[in-house]
């Protein structure tokens, strides 16, 4: 049932965007000052076309998990580098896995540091820093009206059929159950030519809305 005071949106189209998947790791760096802070943030950006990063933690303790564009790995040691040359307490982790998020959560606590909420797959609600596929639903006047990620473990689960039944399956999976999807015609758009889109063809028996 839609909330009241929210109206409900009528999605037009789906927009499935799988992002290209690269080594990941996480860094974790104690920070003394505010200084400190901004300073690790520049360092991040620099690498910037590289690798993609997002903060896990604020404070004393200050954490990024990192996703490498590229397959060369030596700039992860690159960054440890000057992260030692600059900081006295630096931790390299090469994968973003529950045992080290759980360990920064630890620290965090320990430290009084404030862990950043990440975005959760939503099949599996495991904290997710890059999704591996992001579907996007989207009104008639292309304004995204929701967004679902899912990460590679769950995605993996539906690669490998049918673009159509891929989107669907994920969809199916997700928490908040969109099985509805599978008895709607679903189009491939023509207009998407980079991404993978689907035209939810509707009539009055069968609308898909959000509120
Ligand atoms: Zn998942």
């Amino acid at each position: 049932m839609p909330r009241r005071g929210t109206p409900m949106r009528f999605v037009h189209q789906i927009c499935v965007d799988r992002r290209p998947k690269g080594l990941r790791a996480v860094y974790l760096v104690e920070a003394d000052s505010d200084e400190d802070t901004a300073e690790l943030a520049r360092l991040f950006e620099q690498f910037g076309p590289m690798l993609e990063n997002i903060r896990l933690s604020r404070g004393k303790l200050v954490s990024f998990a990192v996703q490498l564009q590229s397959g060369d790995q030596s700039i992860l040691e690159q960054i440890e580098g000057l992260l030692k040359k600059n900081f006295g307490f630096v931790i390299l982790h090469r994968s973003f896995d529950q045992l080290i998020y759980g360990i920064v959560c630890e620290l965090c606590k320990d430290s009084g540091s404030t862990l950043i909420r990440l975005p959760k797959c939503d099949i599996c609600r495991r904290p997710e820093p890059f999704p591996d596929t992001v579907v996007s639903f989207m009104d008639d006047r292309n304004n995204r009206i929701a967004t679902r990620a899912y990460c590679a473990t769950c995605t993996a689960e539906s690669v490998g059929r049918s673009s159509k039944e891929f989107v669907i399956s994920l969809l199916e999976a997700d928490r908040d159950d969109f099985g509805v999807l599978r008895h709607m015609t679903l189009v491939r758009s023509r207009s998407a030519k980079k991404h993978l889109a689907f035209r939810i063809k509707s009539d009055a028996e069968h609308q898909f809305a959000m509120g």
